[in-house]
Order: C-alpha cells, then sequence, then structure tokens
C-alpha cells in the first residue's frame, strides 16, 4: 500500500479524535523523520516535546533491547532493579523525595490530585476540599486531570467534572488570592503553559503562590509534564527560578519514547498522603519504560543535553526574534528555553502545511501560536535550517 492508502484504511479504523497531517511517518534518525515515501523531514516537535535525544539513539535501543530479553513487566508487588535505580536518579535529578511511576502524563496528574486531597483529609477529615487551577492551563484528558484543565471547551461535554476545582489566572496574584479559603487543598500549575500557549508563570508570580502555601500549609503542585526535563536549560523549569513544589508531574521526555510518566513529592507529603492501598497500576514502573528512564537520564548527563539547550536555546529565541521583527503577522514570541511560541494574528495551520511540504515539522498551540518542541540535541545550523524552511512557509502566506 502506498501512503495514500494507508491514510485511507487509518480514517476507516481509527477514531477520529484528530485532525492529522497527511503523512504516515516510517523512521527517525537524529533530528529528522522520514515518511513512508523516505521523504527526509527536519522535526522541531519530537512527538511534542518527547524525543528528546533525537531519534534512534544506539545506547538508548540498546539499553531497552537488552531488558526485552530480560524482563519486562513483573507487577508492583515486587520490586525490580530498573524501577528501583530509576527512581533514585529521578529523586537526585528533582531533588524530590518520593517517586511513583505511571504510564502517561494525566495518570501523574491524576495521582498528584489525590494526594493532594488525601493530605487535606488526613488533617482535618473533611471531603469539601478545594483545588486552584489557573486559565489556560493543560493537565491532561482523564476525567481528574480534565477536571483541572482551565480549557472549558476541552471539558464542557464531559460534565460534571470532579467537584471543588476553582480556576484562577496565571501570573495575577489576586486572582488566587480572591479563591483562597481554608478549604483549599492544592494549588495546581504549569510551570511553563504549554497547550495554553508557551505562557512561563513569572518569578514573582510562583513565589508569591508558594508564600501563600507555606502561610496555609496548601499543597503547591508544578506539573512540568511538558516543560521539565531538560527544556528550559534545568532538569525543572521550577529549579529555574528556585520554588520548590510538594508535589511534582513530569512525563514526555521522562521515557523518550516509551509511555511513562511520574509524580514526585517532598517526604512531607509523602508521609502524610498516598498509603498502602490508596494508589495503584499494573504496568506503572515496570522493568522496561524503567530500564528506558534509567537510560535517558545516564545520556541527559553524558551527552550534556543541559549545556546544550542552554547553547543553542538563546540563539533560537533570536533568531525567533527576528522573524517577529520582519513579519508583520507575528505579534509575539513567548516561551523558555526550546519551549518557544510564535504567536501569529491568524490561524498558522496554513503555514505549518506549507512547512511540512518543504520538509519541516512543527506543531501548533492553539490556532494561532505556532510551537517549536525541538529535541534537545538539535544544533544551531539546525535553527537556521529550520527559520530557512520556515520563512519560505509564511512568505508564500503573503505575510508581509
Ligand atoms: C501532555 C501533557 C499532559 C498529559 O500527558 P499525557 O501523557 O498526554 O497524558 C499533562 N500536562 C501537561 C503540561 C502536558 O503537556
Amino acid at each position: 500500500m502506498n501512503m495514500q492508502e494507508y491514510i485511507e484504511e487509518a480514517e476507516n479504523a481509527l477514531l477520529h479524535t484528530y485532525n492529522r497531517y497527511q503523512i504516515v511517518f516510517d523512521k527517525g534518525e537524529g533530528v529528522y523523520l522520514y515518511d513512508m515515501e523516505g521523504k527526509r523531514y527536519l522535526d522541531f516537535v519530537a512527538g511534542i516535546a518527547v524525543f528528546a535525544l533525537g531519534y534512534h539513539n544506539e545506547e538508548y535501543n540498546d539499553a531497552l533491547k537488552a531488558q526485552i530479553d530480560k524482563l519486562l513487566h513483573t507487577s508492583n508487588y515486587y520490586y525490580n532493579v530498573p524501577a528501583i535505580n530509576a527512581a533514585k536518579k529521578l529523586k537526585e535529578v528533582s531533588g524530590m523525595d518520593r517517586v511513583f511511576f505511571t504510564n502517561s502524563g494525566a495518570e501523574a496528574v491524576e495521582g498528584a490530585v489525590k494526594a493532594a486531597r488525601k493530605y487535606a483529609w488526613l488533617k482535618d477529615g473533611r471531603t469539601d476540599h478545594e483545588i486552584i487551577a489557573m486559565n489556560h492551563s493543560f493537565h491532561g484528558r482523564t476525567m481528574g486531570a480534565l477536571s483541572v484543565t482551565g480549557n472549558p471547551k476541552y471539558r464542557e461535554p464531559f460534565e460534571p467534572m470532579i467537584g471543588n476545582i476553582r480556576f484562577a489566572d496565571l501570573n495575577d496574584l489576586d486572582s488566587v488570592k480572591r479563591l483562597v479559603s481554608d478549604k483549599t487543598c492544592a494549588i495546581i500549575m504549569e510551570t511553563i503553559q504549554g497547550e495554553g500557549g508557551l505562557m512561563p508563570a513569572d518569578e514573582c508570580f510562583l513565589k508569591g503562590v508558594k508564600a501563600i502555601c507555606e502561610e496555609r500549609d496548601i499543597l503547591l503542585i508544578l506539573d512540568e509534564i511538558q516543560c521539565g526535563m531538560g527544556r528550559t536549560g534545568y532538569m525543572y523549569a521550577w529549579q529555574r527560578y528556585g520554588v520548590k513544589p510538594d508535589i511534582m508531574t513530569t512525563a514526555k521526555a521522562l521515557g523518550c519514547g516509551v509511555p511513562v510518566g511520574a509524580f514526585l513529592m517532598t517526604e512531607k507529603v509523602g508521609r502524610n498522603s498516598l498509603a498502602a492501598g490508596d494508589h495503584g497500576t499494573t504496568y506503572g514502573g515496570n522493568p522496561f519504560v524503567c530500564a528506558a528512564i534509567e537510560k535517558v537520564l545516564d545520556l541527559f548527563e553524558e551527552n550534556h543535553i543541559i549545556e546544550n539547550v542552554r547553547e543553542v536555546a538563546p540563539y533560537l529565541e533570536r533568531r525567533l526574534e527576528e522573524l517577529k521583527e520582519k513579519y508583520q503577522c507575528i505579534t509575539e514570541r513567548r516561551g523558555m528555553g526550546l519551549m518557544q511560541g510564535l504567536v501569529f494574528d491568524h490561524p498558522v495551520r496554513d503555514i505549518i502545511d506549507g512547512a511540512l511540504e518543504k520538509g519541516l515539522v512543527l506543531i501548533n498551540a492553539g490556532t494561532n501560536i505556532i510551537r517549536f518542541v525541538p529535541p534537545l540535541v538539535i544544533s544551531k545550523e539546525n535553527v537556521d535550517e529550520m527559520i530557512d524552511i520556515l520563512e519560505h512557509a509564511i512568505g508564500s502566506e503573503a505575510c508581509g
């Protein structure tokens, strides 16, 4: 079958929950993807901030293959060495104390919310605790994660959500203060909003929220699923601000392609929240995915991934700023590190289609923003290559 025939098959078999780009990807090499017909694409999406190490990393692949031959799965009723090593390393890089492995980002958010509710319940026995989340946030598609997602369009068809969620505005501390009460058990936010439009939390907002949390023993939950894992030039974006959460979530680049996530907490929360019987997962933290995490964390260090982000990100920022100056239809550049967005005054679908046509993979965030979340191993030359193609795509749109 050719590519078009596969696409037709897909549309007959898969539930239509995505308006997919008309490409069947077949393999990857470094920062390039190849479709079924052998056409090469520079990839500035990385499977939505997942493939940090680039495609076909031999050391990573070999570690996975070795684990497949050894042991894929047991159960969380037993210990396994890859999970022990992965947890130990994750504690080191995050500075958190306790780890729970999940199969996805949304599940990590579910666990974080459960831990926060249990923590509050143990304190006062009430069952009407509230959580404050942010407008324009994104935390995943399961019912709990959706309930704290600040996009009514995603929530409405599935109402009622889990109860007692209040929404404040990111970077507006007064909007948070107005919602805080003695029922509040947690404040959840992405350190940098991803889906919602590449919007970083201001340092003073984050510090203000942290102060409220400390004063009232409210738990701060930072969702680092997209902005974490080195993307901002820090292992976790909150480390840049020096604002440590009580609970944090991580996923996406954590396994660099194997489905895995985690929520982590401080010892204080660990001792006073979820206990035996409160939470579980069949697959979460199995030897296979944990062998991937372990290798990813090793390779981050050996290959100086964060150093590369610190070197290339300012260059990407500068080149995007130049584009903004040059094209009137670009109204703003925002983001941090290798997590950047260009805001246009019109929908960007045509530009993304044009870029794909010319061999560049880009993704949107909302209708008007192009999001740049490349593999963390990109070079300045890759940035130049991306900018050239993007300019062509913008140019043929007559946006000048
Ligand atoms: C992607 C994402 C999620 C959901 O992760 P899944 O693995 O798709 O469930 C949650 N929070 C943030 C910030 C994300 O970017």
